[in-house]
């Protein structure tokens, strides 16, 4: 997945360097929604003394090139599961300007839609009054199918598979 970034980042003309690919990797990996300061943390491990407004300005460029999201609602960041996956008809380039997020209290694991009916619902029922939509993002709370079934699978506060 991070080669895939980088040969993304390259086509266009901008570059992941190892300290955005740190970061990347490490958004990647917590398979979950993550803050900024644990990704400070996570990043000490490689660069004793990185600082907040390293992994700020890493985490920029990241949501910049669509290959992360910030779920407002929970200031943390997640992985474009579309960008990143070769096989999705938008992998190479997302919508970094609607996306819907599924967020589920039980477990909270946070799943990406990437839905055209729901962007052209919103851009319909709001012409009617003059508005035009630039972005949207729709972050929806409930409990997941594994959550709701009652087999759920238990909140990591470490990240750890
Ligand atoms: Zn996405
Ligand atoms: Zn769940």
């Amino acid at each position: 997945m991070l080669d895939s970034a980088e040969r993304l980042c390259v086509a266009r003309g901008s570059r992941l360097t190892e300290l955005r690919r740190l970061v990347l990797g490490l958004v990647l990996d917590a398979g979950r929604p993550v803050g900024a300061y644990d990704l400070l943390d996570g990043l000490r491990a490689d660069k004793k003394g990185a600082a907040p407004p390293t992994v700020y300005r890493a985490l920029d460029f990241l949501l910049e090139q669509g290959l992360i999201h910030k779920i407002q609602r929970l200031s943390a960041f997640v992985g474009c599961t579309h960008v990143l996956d070769a096989s999705h008809a938008h992998a190479g380039g997302c919508h970094p300007h609607a996306a819907q997020f599924l967020i589920c209290t039980g477990c909270g694991q946070v799943t990406e839609l990437d839905d055209r009916n729901i962007v052209h619902a919103l851009v319909d029922a709001t012409r009617d009054i003059g508005f035009m939509v630039r972005q949207s993002t729709v972050e929806a709370e409930g409990l997941c199918g594994a959550c709701r079934t009652g087999s759920p699978v238990p909140a990591r506060a470490d990240g750890a598979p």
